[in-house]
């Protein structure tokens, strides 16, 4: 669906299943527009109806997906894509891959027969949540960052990331000693910089 060099080197850290080590990871980075675009329709679902929303990012054989978006409520909201990729001959050299998550089709497209991989990799790359805004002073909505349930989450999880979207754009790496954080801004949108301190 999209290309970005650095979620395929994030990925093959859960190919290679081992977490980066902190200096591994870069200063700054930056999202391609798909991405961008994912993170933008869920700041305006949330912002319109104070639900939370999450999605998350798949890599399936070699393609990145997102799940659709799952709508929780004010105080959370539960990620459960069951995902399945098939393909199906159209003819002697052209197959169709198909990606399904929650019975959508997410991902449809030709193939060539070469193009079959050997055999079916699916990683939950990273989860992506909002929160609605928490208190208004002066008419500026203010927001909770990352919850423990959200830490715990991702520590416990498969992915290797997760990203928050408030009125910001948080994102958080797992390394092999402990978090590395990161953090957006919506006027300077697809950069992503490393915070010196949490
Ligand atoms: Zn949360």
């Amino acid at each position: 669906m999209f290309k970005s060099e650095f979620l395929n080197k994030t990925v093959k850290y859960l190919e290679m299943k081992v977490l980066p080590k902190p200096f591994e990871l870069p200063n700054s980075f930056s999202l391609p527009q798909e991405f961008w675009n994912r993170v933008i329709s869920m700041y305006r679902f949330t912002d319109k109806d104070d639900m939370e929303r999450a999605c998350s990012l798949f890599y399936v054989d070699k393609d990145f997906v997102f799940s659709p978006i799952t709508t929780g409520n004010r105080e959370e909201v539960t990620l459960n894509n069951p995902i399945n990729v098939s393909y199906e001959p159209l003819s002697t050299y052209h197959y169709e891959k198909r990606v399904t998550i929650n019975n959508t089709i997410v991902d449809k497209r030709r193939i060539y027969k070469t193009e079959l991989p050997k055999s079916i990799m699916i990683y939950s790359a990273l989860s992506l949540h909002t929160h609605p805004y928490s208190s208004i002073t002066r008419s500026e909505k203010h927001y909770e960052t990352y919850s423990i349930t959200d830490l715990n989450s991702l520590k416990n999880g498969a992915e290797i990331g997760a990203i928050l979207v408030t009125n910001i754009v948080g994102v958080i790496f797992k390394t092999r000693s402990g978090f590395t954080y990161y953090k957006a801004n919506f006027n300077k949108p697809f950069q992503i910089d490393r915070e010196k301190k949490f």
